[in-house]
C-alpha cells in the first residue's frame, strides 16, 4: 500500500467555509480515484515564512492518502491545484517508503514518525570518543625499538553527534518545523554537516525535508 501526504495552502481571502468545500471536493476526487482519506489536519490561517504574490498568510490543509494497488487520481488532483489560483503552493509527498526504511532500522520506534513523543526515553549519548592509549612508560616496548615508537598526539575535540541518530529519529518530518529550524541558523542556509554533526544518511534526510518545507513556505529560504 502506497501513502501519501498533500499538504496545500489556500489564498486567505477565501472563507474557512470555501477552504472546507475545496478540501471536499479535492477528497471526493482522491476517493473515486479508489483511494481512501487516512488522515485529515486543517492547520487553519499562519504566517507564511516568506510572501506568496504578495500575500503574507496562508490557510493550509494535510490530508493523508492511502492507496492500495498504486493507482491513484493524485495526478488530476495535483492538474486541479495547479490550475486553482486559490491554492498558493501544493506538495505530495509519498511517505511509506521513508516510513518502512525508517520502521526497519528501529523496529521499536517504527510509527513514531520523527515526531517527539514525551514517553521517550532520553537520547543516549555515545560513548565518549577514548583517548588514544598512550605507551606505559614503565613498561619496556614490545618487539619494536624506541626509535620507532613515535609520539603520538592527543586531539580532544567537542563532540558532535548526530541529533536524528541520538533521538533515534529515522524519518525527518517537512512539518516538523521546529526541528527543521534548528538546522537553519539565522534563517537562512542549512547547517553545514562539518558544524552540526548530523550524519550523511541523515543530512540527506534533512535538506529534502527542509526544500519541502521551503516549498510550502513553512521556512523561509533566505533572511530577506
Ligand atoms: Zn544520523
Amino acid at each position: 500500500m502506497r501513502t501519501y501526504e498533500l499538504v496545500f495552502v489556500v489564498d486567505p481571502r477565501v472563507s474557512d467555509e470555501d477552504v472546507v468545500a475545496m478540501t471536499q471536493e479535492y477528497k471526493q476526487m482522491i476517493t473515486a480515484g479508489g483511494s481512501q482519506i487516512s488522515k485529515e489536519e486543517s492547520w487553519g490561517r499562519r504566517k507564511l515564512a516568506y510572501p506568496i504574490a504578495k500575500l503574507n498568510e496562508g490557510k493550509y490543509v494535510l490530508l493523508g492518502i492511502e492507496s492500495e494497488g498504486g493507482k491513484s487520481s493524485l495526478p488530476e488532483v495535483e492538474h486541479r491545484m495547479r490550475q486553482n489560483d486559490k491554492i498558493l503552493r501544493y506538495l505530495t509527498v509519498r511517505t511509506d517508503e521513508d516510513l518502512k526504511r525508517a520502521a526497519s532500522r528501529h523496529p521499536k520506534t517504527a510509527g513514531r514518525a520523527g515526531r517527539a513523543s514525551p514517553a521517550r526515553a532520553p537520547p543516549v549519548p555515545r560513548a565518549p570518543l577514548a583517548p588514544i592509549p598512550q605507551p606505559d612508560p614503565r613498561r619496556p616496548p614490545q618487539g619494536r625499538s624506541n626509535a620507532m615508537a613515535r609520539p603520538r598526539k592527543v586531539f580532544y575535540r567537542r563532540r558532535k553527534v548526530c541529533k536524528f541518530c541520538a533521538d533515534k529519529i529515522d524519518y525527518v518530518d517537512f512539518k516538523d518545523v521546529k526541528l527543521l529550524q534548528q538546522f537553519i541558523p539565522e534563517r537562512s542556509k542549512i547547517l553545514p554537516r562539518r558544524i552540526s554533526g548530523t550524519c550523511a544518511r541523515h543530512q540527506r534526510l534533512l535538506q529534502q525535508a527542509i526544500k519541502r518545507a521551503r516549498h510550502l513556505a513553512l521556512i523561509p529560504f533566505t533572511t530577506d
